[in-house]
Order: C-alpha cells, then sequence, then structure tokens
C-alpha cells in the first residue's frame, strides 16, 4: 500500500480519496472530488478533503497540478509526466509517453536535484481539434 510506503498511516478518509483518485484518472479539482464523496459520506467536510490532499501532495503520493489557474486539480499518476489542457471543453490529458524527459538527466548532470517536473501544454485536445476543423469547410 502506498501510504504505508511513504510513511503515511491509512486512515479511511486518505483511503477513500485515494480509491477516487485512482478510478477517476481525470484531474479532478478539490471541489469536485469533495462533492463526489459527500453524497456517500454525508459528514465530509471540504477541510479534510483539502487537507487530505496537502498531505499526499507533500508525501509524493499524489501530483497537484495548477494547470488551471483558478483549481487544485489532483492526479494519482505521480510519475512525471506533462500535461495538455483543452481551451474549449477544459479536459487535461496526460502526454507521458509522447515526451522526452532527457532534459531530467541534463539538470542532474549539472548538480541540481530535481523532484519535480511538469510540462504544461494548452489548445484544443483531438476531439475538439476535430470538431473544429469539420466546422471550417
Ligand atoms: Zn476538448
Ligand atoms: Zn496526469
Amino acid at each position: 500500500m502506498i501510504l504505508k510506503k511513504k510513511g503515511l498511516k491509512v486512515t479511511p478518509q486518505r483511503l477513500e480519496i485515494m480509491r477516487y483518485l485512482d478510478k477517476n484518472r481525470i484531474h479532478p479539482s478539490i471541489d469536485h472530488i469533495y462533492t463526489q464523496l459527500k453524497m456517500k459520506n454525508p459528514s465530509l467536510s471540504k477541510t479534510t478533503v483539502y487537507n487530505v490532499i496537502d498531505d499526499l501532495s507533500e508525501n509524493g503520493v499524489i501530483q497537484v497540478l495548477t494547470i488551471n489557474k483558478s483549481e487544485i486539480l489532483c492526479d494519482f499518476n505521480n510519475d512525471p509526466h506533462h500535461h495538455f489542457m483543452c481551451k474549449e471543453c477544459g479536459s487535461i490529458s496526460d502526454l507521458e509517453d509522447r515526451y522526452n524527459f532527457d532534459i531530467i538527466e541534463q539538470i542532474r548532470s549539472e548538480g541540481f536535484r530535481v523532484d519535480e517536473a511538469f510540462g504544461y501544454f494548452r489548445g484544443l485536445c483531438i476531439s475538439c481539434n476535430n470538431k473544429n476543423e469539420k466546422k471550417v469547410d
């Protein structure tokens, strides 16, 4: 269990949020997670969700993204990978296998320690881009 491996206590709230993020790999916002989990747990508070996300991200269990300036988005996948945000539908895609991370090795060889590496791409996702192209002709 990743929580124990990272030295975190396994609490029901942490477990529940981890399960939710594992099942919903859509980079949900903290508000979205809260609204979804609140339906099953009426006693859940937003502060709890914020605290759990803080603990999990500070300990490297999950990643938080600030690609969307107004919200903190949560990512179950804590391996370094880049993200593409669609300006039209707001979807966020992982670009993990399509980007070359050689730059990290290069930075390390210069003596830096790299803890996080994020690249943000913005534009139109494949389906919005297809729709736009069709509109033109
Ligand atoms: Zn889109
Ligand atoms: Zn991601």
